[in-house]
């Protein structure tokens, strides 16, 4: 396994669960075995009460693996059937998971200034959290679930806070115009600054960062600014390696990338079936279980295609939003219903069928849509070849 965080754990505990009993060896870039990272922007930044981070699936000494943490793979050698990891030793392998997620987008000019911050990991998050005592001016770049939950989080802390996108509304691309709207008046109705429609410019300030340009020529005070423009897949380790990347590893609706090799989580794109075989990258917390319980039966030569039935969830002012199915701007948003206090439910349609749906309130409805969403997905197709292990 490469990437010792959800996919990779997954991958490994389920490579157990069937029966393997070889060497299972996890290589993490981070030095901490995995953690949940979705607190990271929700109770964990509300708190910094490290109990929001374990992973609640038993010890993790009961997987008898080799952790090999603190030091990031560099390369793949794939005929020599070896991880490279810098000055150390290489890790050879039989079946490789390649499980290394993604990481934060940053902003070009002034993204490097003391107090402008990215939020993908935990040492990440402790700084965020270290900042927040001194009652900074946040600044917030980008309105997507990452944005607009620390927005939510950060105001539950009573700090002010400024949210800019381009976009013409929140989590735009994620849910959809009208939906977008919804989360906008949430955001409004707890008081957040939401500048729409507007790009960051730069960052600036000496030593630290003090202001905050918008495209329109404002300059926002900011003691703070947390930069959430979305991620990129971790694949600069398999630059040359002879597998196929396109904005994460390209795999076959297997999860195989070649021969004895398959990837999951953030960092993998494969054929979605219910779009035709579009090739989808996912980063859900959801995904990754399902993909890296996937990559490991594919491993080991089960057959069948990965064709989970998407689905997130997020916080937002004390409010659970979730998502089941393919959502947002590319489909026809239906409001189901919608009440004061940011109660809601949409449906997303595609050629006149339901592909999606996403709630605030109205969770139990979900299961439903999970239901006529799943049939939609499901197809056969034949199995993979097993690794074999030397
Ligand atoms: C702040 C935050 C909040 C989130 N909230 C939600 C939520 O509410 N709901 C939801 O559904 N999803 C949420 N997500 C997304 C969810 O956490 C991810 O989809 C999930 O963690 C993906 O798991 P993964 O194993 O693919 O990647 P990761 O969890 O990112 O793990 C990948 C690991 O690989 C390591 N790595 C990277 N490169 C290398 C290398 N070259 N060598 C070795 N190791 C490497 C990384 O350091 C990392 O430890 C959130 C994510 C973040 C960051």
């Amino acid at each position: 396994m490469v990437g010792a965080g959800l996919a990779g754990l997954t991958a490994a505990q389920e490579l157990r669960r069937l029966g393997y009993d070889g060497a299972l060896v996890l290589v993490g870039a981070e030095p901490f075995r995995p953690y949940r990272r979705p607190p990271l922007s929700k109770e964990y930044l509300l708190t910094a009460d490290d109990r929001h981070l374990t992973l609640a699936d038993g010890d993790l000494d009961d997987l008898a693996a080799t952790w090999l943490l603190g030091h990031a793979a560099t390369g793949l050698d794939l005929p020599g059937r070896r991880v490279l990891r810098g000055t150390l030793p290489p890790v050879d392998f039989d079946g490789l998971v390649i499980a290394t997620g993604a990481g934060a987008r940053n902003l070009p000019d002034g993204g490097h200034l003391p107090g402008v911050m990215t939020l993908r990991s935990l040492d990440d998050a402790r700084m965020l959290r270290a900042r927040l005592a001194d009652r900074p001016r946040v600044v917030i770049a980008g309105a997507g679930f990452l944005g607009s939950e620390i927005a939510a989080t950060l105001r539950a802390l009573d700090l002010p806070v400024t949210l800019v996108s381009p976009d013409p509304v929140p989590l735009h691309r994620p849910l959809g115009r009208q939906v977008g709207a919804l989360v906008a008046d949430l955001h409004r109705a707890h008081a957040v600054d939401l500048r729409l429609h507007r790009r960051v410019t730069a960052v600036t300030g000496d030593p630290t960062v003090r202001q905050v340009h918008l495209d329109d020529g404002t300059a926002l005070p900011a003691d703070l600014v947390v930069v959430a423009v979305g991620a990129r897949p971790r694949v600069e380790w398999l630059r040359g390696s002879g597998l196929r990347l396109d904005d994460g590893v390209v795999v076959d609706g297997n999860g195989l990338a070649a021969p004895g090799v398959v990837a999951a989580g953030d960092v993998a794109r494969w054929p979605q079936p219910a779009l035709d075989g579009e090739l989808l990258r996912v980063e859900h917390y959801s995904n990754a279980i399902d993909q890296g319980a996937h990559a490991a039966r594919a491993l080991l030569g089960y057959p069948g295609r990965f064709a989970p039935v998407p689905s997130f969830w997020g916080d937002l002012y004390g409010r659970k939003l979730r998502s089941v199915g393919l959502t947002g701007i590319r489909y026809d948003t239906h409001l189901v219903a919608s009440e004061p206090g940011g109660r809601f439910l949409a449906e997303y349609h595609r050629d006149g069928g339901v592909v999606g749906a996403v709630t605030a309130g109205f969770t139990h409805s979900l299961a439903h849509y999970r239901d006529l969403i799943a049939k939609q997905m499901a197809a056969p197709v034949p199995a993979p070849t097993p690794f074999r292990a030397s």
